[in-house]
């Protein structure tokens, strides 16, 4: 019996109005679509494929309960009877899957990305430039009934109920920290002033909406931020909250503008299982957990441990829309796992585009990336198993097609061989289990270690050709030398690197491998407790806020990140990443400078220029991570032989290459062809 794998995770919640079918809850998450009335179907449609894929309960992405709440300027808004027909849409496409959804009730306050923001007090964030306008003490009043009333209208709107954002740093958090509440009303002060509206708002919610409609309460458990709450704050608010009326109480980690990550791939899995367990001791209802877990072994150990009665995924339900019903058929091997990367999902809502997932561009595009069968199956060849190729390869399968798959390393993946060495992208690896498990669910020929040539190929109805990247070159004098390595020397070859390291551009990659080289083995991203020392996280709570001094692990190389450009380097990394990249590199003492000229190796090290000033690295090796260029030798001799190729990922175009433009790319072809 397959459900036997996972016991904890698909036993009924019983809410004593409803039970939940699984332990499975699908955070809130902003898509995008939720901003744009004319992108309800489209949102309907992105929820309706979770509840069909059996997720126990869903949150939509936060909405608005006023205009001041917006996230950003025309941001989802329910505050106005009008509202309530566009959410039908997605309540009845759920309901019509027998799914559950709730909406995320979510007032910015100072997150506000817009003019007309408002706090409990005007102190501007770190990370928006606009500053707030103080609430008045009638604002806080008519906060709090915009609350209710947006509450009244997801239930008329059919929704099976609402979470309260109280935490990630959003306006009730503010008002419950004194770092942000600087307020002498009746909503300021000491803390049982300060946490009154949000017990307000979960009280007066239960009185509008009845004793039958799902009320969550999202806290912040641990603040993460200087003048944060403190442990005993946090629980009296959550018995109050108990008291109040919700229903369940999920677990909220950190601020938007808090220095430790939470969410990235580098943070061990259910890093901050051990803060919902610690408030399991102090209230009755049932709490759902959250943060970096993606794979149902981690789910249910958290369950069956007791540290929770409830696991919060939202990015993995992005990368897989069936994960729990794979999970429930045991059958977690054909999981498309979220790698934490935030590369489609976060990094888009940032930049205000639609979010997806890199692993799965289908996401928020269910209307318009559809994958149908063939009328008339055709034999394609796919060479190259990166990426591109292994995606193109999989969808053109799933389509019906007939498969042969060419690569010439023994085992598929590409560059993500290298990727996953790299410390805190050990995630990389699930994505080549889920292709190495789709490609022989679908029966592609797979042709390993086997370099596809033109006659190869000729026997084909059709060739795509996904044979990615060269490493670029550079033209620096004495670059011959034997400890001048590549990055692909290093990771992918294990070449020896000695204690000091100059690293030749600092792109991704040259990020990726200063972090390898730097991090002791294994790194403390393995282990919890390694890692809340390594990021100051304090698991006692013995201070506002969670936080204690770092202990940072001393690094295992001395290394130099260059690059030609002004400025520091790691300004172009991902937005929701980059961060921690650089922060992570800074504690290990990485040198990263820019306006570098190269001007020769040889036996003393790298000489270069900074400015005016010349400077010699004695370093025993350099490692060039200049960049890519198109390896195209193959369709280019294919061309020349008459044979028609489409040509994907960085073959087609090696600049600003990713494994995100590669999928895509591969997905879409496949998808028409
Ligand atoms: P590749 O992955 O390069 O695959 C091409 C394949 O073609 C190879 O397996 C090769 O062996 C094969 N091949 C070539 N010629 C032939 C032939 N004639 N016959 C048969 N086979 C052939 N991207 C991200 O989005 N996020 C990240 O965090 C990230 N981290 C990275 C970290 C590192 C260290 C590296 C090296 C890359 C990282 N990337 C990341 C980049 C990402 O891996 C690439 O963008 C992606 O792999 C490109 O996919 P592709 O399919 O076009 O090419
Ligand atoms: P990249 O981002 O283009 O960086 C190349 C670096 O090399 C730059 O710092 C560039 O800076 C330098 N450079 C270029 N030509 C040079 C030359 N001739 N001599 C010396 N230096 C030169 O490429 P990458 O680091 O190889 O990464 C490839 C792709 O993989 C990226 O586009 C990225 O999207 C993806 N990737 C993503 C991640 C991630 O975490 N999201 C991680 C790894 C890789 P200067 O010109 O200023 O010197
Ligand atoms: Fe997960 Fe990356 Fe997909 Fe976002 S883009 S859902 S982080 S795999």
């Amino acid at each position: 019996m397959t459900d036997t794998a996972y016991p904890a995770l698909f036993s009924p919640l019983d809410l004593g109005f409803c039970t939940l079918p699984n332990r499975v809850l699908m955070g809130s998450m902003h898509t995008g679509l939720e901003d744009h009335a004319g992108d309800y179907d489209k949102l309907a449609a992105f929820f309706a494929e979770r509840a069909r894929g059996e997720v126990g309960l869903m949150v939509t992405g936060g909405i608005s309960p006023s205009i001041a709440g917006w996230l950003k300027p025309f941001g989802g808004r329910m505050s106005m009877p009008w509202h309530v027909a566009r959410h039908r849409k997605v309540t009845r496409a759920v309901h019509h899957e027998h799914g559950r959804i709730c909406m995320q009730i979510l007032h910015a306050g100072r997150y506000g990305y817009h003019p007309l923001s408002v706090a409990p007090s005007r102190i501007k964030a770190p990370i928006s430039p606009f500053t707030p306008r103080a609430l008045s003490t009638r604002g806080v009043e008519r906060t709090i009934a915009n609350f209710v009333s947006s509450a009244r209208l997801a239930r008329e709107a059919g929704y099976d109920g609402v979470e309260v954002m109280g935490s990630e740093g959003y306006l009730i958090n503010q008002f419950l920290a004194e770092r942000t509440n600087r307020r002498t009303d009746a909503w300021g002060g000491s803390y049982a002033r300060r946490m009154r509206i949000a017990v307000e708002i979960v009280e007066r919610i239960r009185e509008a909406v009845g004793p039958d409609f799902i009320l969550i309460y999202r806290l912040s458990m641990l603040d993460l931020v200087e003048g944060g709450q403190d442990w005993d704050q946090i629980v009296q608010l959550a018995k109050a909250v108990e008291a109040a009326g919700a229903t369940l109480i999920n677990t909220g980690i950190g601020w938007h503008e808090t220095r430790v990550p939470t969410i990235v791939t580098s943070v061990p899995r259910g890093a901050f299982r051990w803060v919902t367990a610690r408030m399991k001791r102090e209230v009755g209802i049932p709490l759902i957990t959250t943060n970096r877990i993606n794979m149902p072994d981690v789910a249910e150990r958290i369950l069956a441990d007791g540290d929770a009665d409830m696991v919060s995924m939202a990015r993995p339900l992005l990368a897989d829309p069936d994960w729990v019903t794979k999970a429930r058929a045991g059958r977690s091997a054909a999981i498309n796992t979220c790698i934490a990367c935030n590369q489609a999902c976060l990094d888009h809502v940032f930049a205000n585009r639609r979010a997806t997932c890199l692993v799965n561009p289908r996401a928020c595009h269910e209307t318009e990336l559809r994958i149908e069968p063939v009328i008339m199956a055709k034999r394609f060849a796919v060479v190259g198993a990166g990426p591109a190729g292994m995606a193109c390869a999989t969808t053109l399968a799933e389509r019906g097609h007939s498969v042969t798959l060419f690569d010439r390393a023994q085992s598929i993946g590409g560059q993500f061989n290298m990727a996953r060495q790299i410390p805190g992208k050990e995630e990389f690896d699930e994505t080549l289990r889920y292709f190495q498990h789709r490609l022989k669910a679908l029966d592609v020929r797979q042709r390993l270690g086997h370099e596809a040539t033109v006659e190869d190929l000729r026997k084909f109805d059709a060739v795509v050709v996904a044979t990615g990247v060269t490493p670029r070159r550079t033209s620096i004098p004495g670059d011959d030398d034997p400890r001048v390595l590549s990055y692909v020397d290093v990771l992918r070859d294990h070449a020896p690197v000695g204690q000091r390291v100059a690293i030749i551009g600092a792109g991704g990659i040259g990020f990726d491998v200063a972090e390898f080289l730097v991090q002791p083995k294994p790194a403390p991203g393995t282990d919890i407790d390694r890692w809340n020392a390594e990021w100051g996280v304090d698991e006692n709570m013995a201070h506002a806020g969670g936080l204690k001094p770092r202990q940072t692990e001393p690094a295992a190389r001395q290394v130099w990140l260059l690059q030609r450009s002004e400025g520091r380097p790691g300004k172009r990394l991902n937005k929701t990443t980059g961060w921690v990249h650089r922060a992570t590199l800074k504690s290990k003492g990485v040198q990263m400078l820019g306006d570098v000229s190269y001007e020769r190796i040889d036996a003393q090290g790298l000489h270069l220029r900074i400015g005016e000033q010349s400077r010699v690295l004695e370093v025993d090796n350099v490692v060039i991570c200049a960049g890519q260029e198109p390896n195209r030798s193959l369709a280019d001799a294919l061309a020349s032989a008459g044979v028609s190729t489409h040509v994907i990922g960085g073959a087609d175009v090696a600049a600003e290459l990713d494994a995100k433009r590669a999928i895509d790319q591969g997905t879409r072809l496949a998808a028409r062809l």
